[in-house]
């Protein structure tokens, strides 16, 4: 354990923190918050020496005084920015309804969690209205909220579909080249922060992917058509806690941050890395927030559909390519047919693949061909396109932990809705999902021992260099999650 020493500057003058650096990212951000005189409703951003945003966090890297970060009060009041007045009062509508919410969630949980997720849903976007500009996107433009004095409708009186308008206008508007080269090299890495950017955002960030890996000329791809596809993608994920487009995005920015970090481009072709990036992104597709047990408990008609094989990664892929069937909207519709077949072979495959009842299976195979992996057989590379996808699909524990934590909460929210309607419906109650047996840390100690470690273990024997990008991080949230586990138990001793 170190001390660290942070030199910042804050209206114009230099200052030092000093903090240990095994302390919480809680405790790091109310000591800047106290720097700053910071008001709860204020949000802080650290700047580096280069103009970029860093999470304020105990990882925060030591500076020298003359390469101080900056840190800033943004949106510290959001009616001196332009926003209505009534936004205050309705944060304040926000806080007791939260409040009745966590009240009456026991009563009727439907319901109940549905409200919930649209206050979550609402607060984050009071939250991230001040993002667009350290993009370097939007200055100028009269759609960002913070640009105009007038006040707007605001979006959550919009109708589902005037919301998608809105953000199809906006990711329209942008244009990757506006991307900064600092946000490009920071989205191949995994400790890429996905809660600073808004859904238009991530759409161009998910256009940047693609035209990053070159797929655009690889493939004859039509910008116009890849932007048809990304926000088709983003219309068919549904408004749920966890299976969101939020989620879809964070998998596939795994995805592409494993491409880079692996150096996978030279081992295998940019067909196979279009298939993975592109399963990725519509792996969980129209999810309704109920897993595959539930499914096949209830006799859904999705479980009917598919005979209660794999029936929602069944429905993810079958709903991608009823996207792609529209030509406007098919990234594939230039290649040969041959092309085609492979890919949409891959993709299914890859798909299927993500349903964690075939986990084992996978990763069993997986073991069997490492110790002479051979990156020029064709089963040997199938299974590793599919435990590529796996690994980014259940990654959120490889993040940093001010990242992945929210996840947990978000995982739990939408399981803990599918434990209450099955007790509702009287039908079997998933164990790992019942709010009266799993806490945050015991649900996350068993994942990681069982789940996240074998597989990521697996892989890292084949790119020794994901050690330190998500093997180590995997494994001090095991820590993290084993203390706060033990600390509660001795607290029930007591
Ligand atoms: P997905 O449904 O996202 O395609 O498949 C991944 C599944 O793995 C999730 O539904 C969930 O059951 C499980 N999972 C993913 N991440 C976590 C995690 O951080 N903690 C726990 N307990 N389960 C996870
Ligand atoms: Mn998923």
């Amino acid at each position: 354990m170190t001390t660290k020493i942070i030199h910042f500057m804050l209206n114009g003058r230099l200052q030092q923190a000093e903090f240990r650096d095994d302390c919480s990212t809680a405790e790091v951000k109310d000591l800047f918050r106290a720097a700053a005189e910071a008001e709860p409703h204020h949000i802080l951003k650290m700047y580096n020496i280069n103009g970029s945003v860093v999470n304020i966090s105990p990882r925060l890297d030591t500076n020298s005084v003359d390469s101080y970060y900056r840190l800033e009060v943004v949106a510290s009041d959001l009616k001196s920015v332009g926003m209505p007045t009534e936004l205050d009062s309705m944060e304040h509508r926000l806080q007791r309804l939260e409040n009745k919410v966590s009240e009456e969630a026991v009563k009727s949980p439907d319901a109940i969690a549905d409200l919930k997720s649209q206050v979550e849903s609402f607060k984050r976007k009071l939250e991230s209205v001040e993002h667009l500009s350290w993009m370097g996107l939007f200055k100028e433009d009269s759609d960002h909220q913070l640009s105009t004095l007038s006040p707007k409708p605001k979006t959550s009186g919009l109708s589902l579909q005037e919301d998608r308008q809105q953000v199809r206008r906006k990711f329209l508007n942008m244009s990757s080249l506006q991307v900064t080269e600092e946000v490009r090299e920071h989205l191949k890495t995994p400790i890429f922060d996905n809660w600073q950017w808004e859904e238009a955002e991530m759409l161009v960030l998910l256009q940047v992917m693609f035209t990053d890996l070159d797929f655009l000329t690889a493939f004859h791809i039509e910008l116009d058509v890849l932007q048809n596809f990304l926000f088709e993608v983003f219309c068919h994920y549904n408004n749920i806690p966890f299976h969101n487009f939020r989620h879809c995005f964070c998998v596939t920015q795994m995805m592409y941050g494993l491409i880079w970090l692996t150096e996978l481009r030279s081992k295998l072709s940019r067909i196979d890395l279009l298939i993975m990036l592109t399963s990725a992104l519509c792996h969980d597709l129209d999810h309704p927030g109920y897993n595959n047990v539930y499914q096949i408990n209830a006799q859904t008609d999705l479980a009917l559909r598919y005979n209660d094989i794999s029936p929602l990664e069944n429905h993810h892929c079958a709903v991608a390519f009823g996207i792609m069937s529209k030509p406007e909207c098919n990234i594939l519709k230039n290649l040969t047919c041959e092309q085609y077949k492979h890919i949409r072979g891959g993709m299914i495959k890859c798909i299927l693949a993500t349903d964690m009842a075939r986990h084992n299976e996978i990763l069993n195979k997986f073991k069997t061909m490492q110790p002479v992996f051979d990156f020029t057989n064709k089963d040997h590379k199938e299974v590793l396109m599919k435990i590529m996808v796996k690994v980014s699909d259940i990654s959120n524990e490889a993040r940093p932990m001010a990242v992945a934590e929210p996840w947990l909460d978000c995982l739990l929210q939408e399981f803990f809705n599918q434990s209450d309607t099955e007790k509702l419906k009287g039908l079997p109650v998933t164990p790992f999902m019942d709010r009266d047996k799993v806490s945050k840390p015991s649900s996350q100690t068993n994942f990681i021992r069982f789940v996240l470690l074998p597989l990521f273990t697996e892989l890292t024997k084949l790119f020794p260099c994901l050690e330190e990008h998500i093997l180590e991080p995997v494994r001090r949230a095991l820590d993290y999650y084993s203390d706060l586990e033990r600390a509660g138990k001795e607290e029930t001793k007591e």
